[in-house]
């Protein structure tokens, strides 16, 4: 009987953690926790992940007296190295269902002496295990949330005890501001859950941001979403009702891509290859900075580059103005989102994308075309969102910050890069030129 490895990748905590359950069990109880900063994954990352993951490394490392080794490099030759070096018995996984964590694990595996063994995911019902009775994946979400509830999950387990932990030379973290990890995670979680009842009828109005920011401790796995739900079954109302449903929604889109890898970047619909897009230019530019002349979508791109978050409603509003406004590829917003979001998830992101942009498996019609200016009005109706990020809109009272122009517009704010209407049309026209391509 020897130690185990257990490689913390996506599940920065110890409680409802049944890999490293595993991994204390698979030997004589000494484990080396151990987590690789994999250039392949931090150089594309942007600021605000980076600086939560340090957080939540260093909070993880205090949570284990301090002992989880962080190495730098390519997982393949660090993982099998110190696996040897300690004569490892196994080394324990949570499995990774992205495209790249996928050829990783398979690289490492094939390098190891030892056996790799995957235990559990960050969804609380795994990619592929939500089938149609013909044995298929689903493509629309309405009958895959019906079978992944019929399909149910486990319930949460204890965190270890009596661990010992292998202490190793550990590499530098960077300096790290962010308020991260396990302990933190569950505290925001539970004051959340006395608010969830209200979520249903707030979750789409930025102005009140009341939805619970878990996205982040989700990405990182410093919460499990079983524990999340569990604690939702706990508290039946309509709000944890509809709370359960959008994180069935991070599991569909975590299933799509790992049944279509290269959803990632390229739409679902082949149709949607031949589109006639604009190259980005000084209106990507404008985008990017929030600088486009429509309040929703400047306040949005603006709250995004200030704190690394954006409400959803309006993640929605400025992608729609990215694809279907400015005529731009959503790849281009996918890749800035996912520099700029602090909850930037591969999955989640580039689904949400082609949903958005009608070339997803289940997506909102292409010719569905969002209005900037009343889904502002709709869902930030006196205007306190918009002002909130928009300081050139400070002194517009109550709905009237949505629509500058129709004022005293005020000299420092742009006016609108695109007339809307002429952009929509021209948005229909270039459907129109694929639709029937099919
Ligand atoms: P809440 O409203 O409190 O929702 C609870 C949880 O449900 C979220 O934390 C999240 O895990 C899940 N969830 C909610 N809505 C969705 C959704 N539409 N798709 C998948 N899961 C959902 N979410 C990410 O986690 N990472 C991303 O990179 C990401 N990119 C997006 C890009 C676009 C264009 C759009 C429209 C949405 C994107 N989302 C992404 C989904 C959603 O916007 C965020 O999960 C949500 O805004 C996070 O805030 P919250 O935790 O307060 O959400």
């Amino acid at each position: 009987m020897g130690s185990a490895v257990m490689w913390f990748r996506r599940d920065l905590r110890l409680a409802d953690n049944p890999a490293l359950l595993d991994a204390v069990s698979a030997g004589d109880g000494s484990v080396l926790a151990l987590f690789v900063l994999d250039p392949a994954l931090w150089d594309k990352a942007g600021s605000p992940r980076r600086d939560h993951l340090v957080s939540s490394l260093r909070s993880l490392s205090d949570s284990i007296g301090g002992k989880l080794v962080v190495r730098h490099g390519d997982p393949a030759k660090v993982v099998p190295a110190l696996a040897a070096e300690i004569g490892a018995v196994n080394v324990h996984i949570a499995a990774d269902y992205g495209p790249y964590g996928q050829r990783r694990d398979s690289a490492v595996e094939a390098a190891l002496d030892c056996p790799l063994v995957s235990t559990g995911s960050p969804y609380a019902v795994a990619p592929g295990r939500v089938l149609t009775q013909q044995g298929s994946s689903y493509k629309v979400f309405t009958p895959y949330y019906g079978a992944w509830r019929d399909h149910g999950w486990r319930q949460p387990v204890e965190p270890p005890t009596g661990v010992k932990w292998i202490g190793k030379r550990s590499d530098a973290l960077p300096e790290s501001a962010a308020a991260a990890g396990e302990e933190a995670a569950l505290k925001h979680w539970h004051e959340y859950l006395d608010d969830v009842a209200a979520y249903d009828d707030e979750r789409d109005r930025p102005d009140l941001d009341s939805t619970s920011r878990m996205s982040v401790p989700l990405k990182y796995g410093e919460i499990h979403p079983r524990t999340m739900l569990a604690d939702l079954l706990r508290k039946p109302s309509d709000g944890a009702a509809a709370y359960q449903r959008e994180l069935a929604w991070r599991e569909f889109c975590a299933d799509l891509l790992a049944r279509y890898p290269e959803a990632a970047w390229k739409p679902l619909r082949p149709e949607f290859e031949q589109m006639e897009y604009d190259e980005p230019g000084d209106a990507f530019d404008a985008w990017c900075n929030g600088l486009t002349g429509y309040p929703i979508v400047d306040a949005g791109m603006r709250q995004l580059a200030e704190t690394g978050f954006m409400h959803n409603r309006v993640r929605m509003v400025v992608a729609s103005f990215l694809v279907k406004d400015l005529h731009l590829h959503w790849k281009y917003g996918a890749r800035w989102f996912m520099r700029q979001l602090r909850d930037g998830d591969l999955a989640s992101n580039s689904l949400n994308w082609q949903w958005v942009a009608g070339c997803g498996a289940d997506a909102s019609p292409y010719f569905r075309i969002f209005n900037p200016t009343t889904q502002g009005l709709k869902f930030d109706p006196d205007g306190s969102y918009v002002r909130r990020w928009v300081h050139e809109l400070q002194d517009l009272p109550g709905k009237s910050a949505h629509e500058p122009w129709k004022d005293d517009s005020p000299s420092e704010y742009p006016r609108p890069i695109v007339d809307h209407a002429e952009a929509r049309q021209e948005s229909l026209r270039r459907y129109a030129a694929i639709k029937g391509t099919a």
